[in-house]
């Protein structure tokens, strides 16, 4: 089964899609995190790139296809892949259909994470995340532990901020989700792809209503 989690910044994409690798045995490919990891790594790429995520604008197609190119010629074993943060933008749709294609594979669903662009702010400058696993914290509705130990790894971590999780690139990210993204909106609706959830709801609920339309 391959699923697109598609939805503005701060929708929940990342967190929905962590369940679903550990319900679903799915591969999660996130462009997100696979330009983080190479900034961090300090490739060449990962220097090219990095101006361009702190301000909140989109990186080239032609590079986050080719990443994702990589991963999908990857054999491993999972029962499909779940998109996060991929496809953005039209041309990156249609560059997934046709590798989709290539590998004699279809998309089976888009599901849509409808959240208002006021909690997107309220979320996404309240966000942090552990730096061993991954898990998202929210300082006003999930608060890091006063032990400084994850509640989902139960390692004494260090919870640190996304540098583009400020008011300034956010604008930036959402003006993109907008003119660039959301676009793809109507795309998949046509192809009769297109699941919308609530994504408002508490974390089990928005949970439940994705189990719902994948059914
Ligand atoms: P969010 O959905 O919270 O904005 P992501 O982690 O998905 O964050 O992406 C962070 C940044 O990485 C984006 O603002 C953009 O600069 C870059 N990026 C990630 N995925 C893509 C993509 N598919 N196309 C272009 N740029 C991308």
């Amino acid at each position: 089964m391959n699923i697109i989690l598609l939805g503005p910044p701060g929708a929940g994409k990342g967190t929905q899609a962590r369940r679903l690798v550990e319900e679903r045995n799915l591969v999660q490919l996130s462009t997100g995190d696979m330009l983080r990891a190479a900034r961090t790594s300090g490739t060449e790429m990962g220097q090219m790139v990095a101006g361009v995520m702190d301000r909140g604008e989109l990186v080239t197609d032609e590079i986050v296809i080719g990443l994702i190119r990589e991963q999908l010629t990857n054999d491993d074993g999972a029962d499909g892949y779940i998109f996060d943060g991929f496809p953005r933008t039209l041309a990156q749709a249609d560059a997934l259909g046709d590798l989709l294609k290539e590998l004699g594979e279809d998309l089976d669903r888009v599901v849509l994470m409808e959240v208002d662009d006021e909690a997107l702010v309220a979320r996404i400058t309240a966000r942090s995340t552990c730096a061993n696993c991954g898990e998202v914290y929210n300082d006003n509705t999930k608060p890091v532990p006063d032990d400084g130990v994850c509640v989902s790894c139960g390692e004494k971590a260090e919870f640190t901020r996304r540098a583009d999780d400020n008011e300034d690139s956010l604008k930036t990210r959402l003006l993109a989700y907008y003119k660039q993204t959301s676009p793809l909106v109507g795309y998949y609706y046509a192809k009769d792809d297109l699941s919308t959830v609530d994504g408002l709801q508490s974390m089990d609920d928005v949970s439940a209503a994705i189990r719902a339309a994948l059914a």
